[in-house]
């Protein structure tokens, strides 16, 4: 048959369009959080499964929804020793990562490589990101396939910590010889819809990384990250949004957890986050019996803040991505406001919000006119 040069390039064209995995009309929505001085703020999922171990879709799908609800980087950890498709296809242990690679690409989402150590508790399940060669960690001998993962110069994680088995959520021997050794990196505080305090509290004492992950296996439906409806994902203030960028910034343990309506991270990372979230927009309008406030929440999280002293109502909400208006109770005398709450959903510590302060003081408004009035 006859093929004429213009139909050849239809569909060399077709092909290229097919294998790229992009899709017209698909659409991204950003996960909303500010960046922190120096660095940017990043949104990563480390922990998710494809047909190449015991997810149900296919590694592309991953990319599609992790581009479309606003992610900057995802891993696809597909377990090493368990592969219930292994019967219905071939299973390579770098396949997903590879097939997953040129679609990541095509969207511009990062993506490492990575693969879930599988073994029952204890020690349990540790994901290895930025691997090299997930064939190599396939070892009979647990601490052998965590230290081949670090030679690789991977990111070592210890996953859902608190979960199954009669030894499940203990810190064991084998967990000080890694930890010792430098060859485990971080915890997943959350994995999917499950908290876990020990994790949290072993980060806090021992320097590890927090993660949250969402470990999905089904297709995730979600158009878009939203602050009552999102997946479980880890939050990385990063150098600049590149692939070394974020290992470091994992390894030095720069993150915090997006879970549920809680962001949960060390303080020394929750507390610029906040400042560069909430702002105090405009002047304070001051009436005889009350103060106006306008409160704008760059977060995607509705905000919760208690009242602990000072000025102010028992509670203030801030919902996420909006300003609110604040009404606080005053006295013609009063010359300033002290607000002093926790943000209650802002978690430092296992069930201790994040303590913020606010001075608003009566005179910037009026000495301002003074001076503009003076002759
Ligand atoms: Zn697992
Ligand atoms: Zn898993």
């Amino acid at each position: 048959m006859k093929v004429s040069m213009k139909s050849c390039w239809f569909w060399i064209g077709l092909i290229i369009l097919a294998c790229s995995g992009l899709r017209a009309g698909e659409v991204r929505q950003e996960v909303q959080f500010p960046n922190l001085p120096g660095y940017v703020t990043l949104a990563c999922d480390l922990h998710m499964h494809t047909v190449f171990s015991d997810g149900v879709v296919w590694p592309t799908v991953r990319v599609n929804e992790g581009w479309r609800q606003g992610l900057d980087l995802i891993s696809l950890s597909d377990h090493i020793e368990h592969l219930p498709h292994k019967k219905d296809m071939k299973i390579k242990l770098n396949r997903s990562f590879e097939l997953a690679s040129a679609s990541a690409a095509d969207h511009g989402l990062l993506i490492a490589r990575g693969a879930e150590i599988t073994r029952d508790t204890p020690p349990g399940h540790f994901n290895a990101i930025f691997t090299s060669d997930n064939e190599k960690l396939n070892v009979p001998d647990f601490v052998e396939a965590v230290k081949q993962a670090n030679e690789q110069g991977a990111f070592v994680f210890w996953n859902h910590q608190g979960w199954k088995g009669s030894e499940k959520g203990k810190w064991l021997d084998v967990h000080t010889k890694i930890y010792e050794n430098k060859w485990l990196h971080g915890m997943e505080v959350c994995n999917g819809d499950s908290y876990f305090p020990d994790a949290h509290r072993w980060c806090l004492e021992k320097n590890l990384t927090m993660l949250g992950n969402s470990d999905i296996h089904e297709p995730d439906l979600r158009q878009k990250s939203e602050p009552a409806n999102h997946r479980t994902m880890t939050l990385v203030f990063s150098k600049e949004r590149t692939l070394p960028a974020m290992k470091e910034a994992l390894l030095q343990g720069r993150t915090a957890v997006w879970w549920k309506e809680q962001v949960i991270g060390k303080k020394e990372y929750l507390e610029p986050l906040f400042k560069e979230s909430v702002h105090l927009l405009g002047e304070p309008v001051w009436r005889e019996k009350a103060v106006w406030l306008q409160f704008e929440n760059r977060s995607n999280v509705d905000l919760q803040l208690k009242k602990t002293a000072g000025d102010g109502p028992a509670e203030i909400k801030l919902p996420a991505i909006s300003t609110s208006l604040v009404k606080i109770e005053a006295t013609p005398e009063m010359k300033s406001l002290n607000l002093q709450y926790t943000v209650a959903n802002f978690i430092i510590e296992p069930e201790k919000g994040l303590p913020v302060a606010f001075e608003v003081n009566k005179k910037t408004a009026t000495a301002k006119t003074a001076e503009n009035t003076e002759p």
